[in-house]
């Protein structure tokens, strides 16, 4: 007998829940006690929800499924970075990382499996794009990162970024859906200001971020402010370029009055000049903005190199001059190649 494919629950609505119980002759209350297991308890099977009868537990497996992440494999770094493998309900991979430092730990999740985009430097781009992570696959690799950071770190995660395989606005409504659960009391309750999400630059949905009033941060990977070199490390530039980008990002400040963060990366004879300074410094002066150097993790070819010192202090300088905010980051997690741009299921 062929059968029946189970719907995942976790794609119901709280009110269709409600619907559902009363259609099956129950009450509708039952429908929030299911929600709160689903959501705020992040339940991974109907057999933990001992409020409800057996009875109920049973019609519940029997009607749905809960397609929950498993965390495969753990690696931890040397310097506390964790990164976590984890396995879809379909058996595809993807990765999330959480950074711990002195007063916070941020988890970096993946929005994607593989990404849409082909950036040159990136590991993730060698994966190819399978399919973009459903609501719940994406709540579930942050509350698997907030169990380990107490675990591990006794305390709660304090951030998130999307930052991890794929390209988060390639998936628009299923990031914000798993923002929204993550943010709203009936999830984890964060604070969306603790949220950001790291864009390359689509400007039609930047511009739809800002209309949609969205209350997390932006960041985009902007890693050169001069078109022909952009589009030479991130070809999708060709048709996003960097002045309708700077558009969309002029109209998201005018909306939303949220200083825009850049993270860059200075890679030697690439954009190492005081020609790609003085570009980035002009593309930043339209609105508060902070730029992030991070430190390069190569990949295995390395034909990407870090830049020198000299060069990360050229773009310093400039941009305190240009009274830009301007920070330095140092890459967490490298020996478990957990680190920024270095996430391809190797492990
Ligand atoms: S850097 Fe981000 S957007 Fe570019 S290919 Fe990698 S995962 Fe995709």
């Amino acid at each position: 007998m062929e059968e029946i494919k189970k719907k995942d629950i976790r794609a119901l609505t709280r009110e269709q829940l409600r619907e559902f119980f009363v259609s099956n002759g129950d009450k509708a209350f039952r429908g929030n006690q299911v929600y709160e297991w689903l959501w705020q308890k992040a339940a991974y099977s109907f057999d933990v929800m001992t409020n409800l009868s057996k009875e109920t537990r049973e019609m519940l497996e029997a009607n749905f499924v809960i397609n929950h992440i498993k965390v495969d494999q753990m690696q931890r770094s040397s310097d506390g970075t964790i990164k976590n493998a984890v396995r879809l309900h379909d058996d595809l991979i993807v990765e999330s990382v959480l950074i711990p430092t002195k007063s916070r730990t941020t988890a970096c999740v993946s929005s994607q499996v593989g990404c849409s985009l082909d950036c040159r430097f990136c590991a993730t781009a060698r994966l190819k794009r399978m399919r973009n992570l459903n609501p719940d696959e994406i709540y579930d690799q942050v509350v698997a990162i907030d169990n380990e950071s107490r675990l591990y770190f006794d305390r709660p995660l304090s951030n998130i970024v999307f930052m991890g395989m794929g390209e988060p606005l390639m998936n628009y409504n299923n990031v914000l859906k798993a923002i929204d659960k993550i943010t709203s009391s009936d999830g984890l309750g964060m604070s969306p200001k603790r949220i950001t999400v790291s864009t390359s630059g689509v400007p039609k949905l930047i511009r739809k971020m800002a209309d949609d009033e969205v209350k997390f941060k932006l960041a985009v990977s902007l890693h050169s402010a001069v078109d022909e070199i952009r589009t030479s490390i991130m070809p999708f530039n060709a048709k996003f370029t960097l002045s309708d980008l700077r558009e969309s990002l002029q109209y998201w400040y005018q909306k939303t009055k949220s200083r825009i963060t850049y993270e860059y990366v200075v890679w030697e004879g690439i954009n190492d000049t005081q020609k790609d300074v003085d570009a980035l410094v002009e593309f930043c002066r339209f609105a508060p903005s902070k730029v992030n150097l991070i430190e390069y993790n190569p990949i295995d070819d390395g034909e990407f190199k870090q830049a020198s010192n000299a060069a990360i202090d050229r773009y310093v300088n400039s941009l305190e001059r240009n009274k830009i905010t301007v920070t330095v980051r140092r890459s967490r997690g490298k020996d478990i190649d957990a680190a920024c741009g270095q996430l391809a299921n190797k492990s």
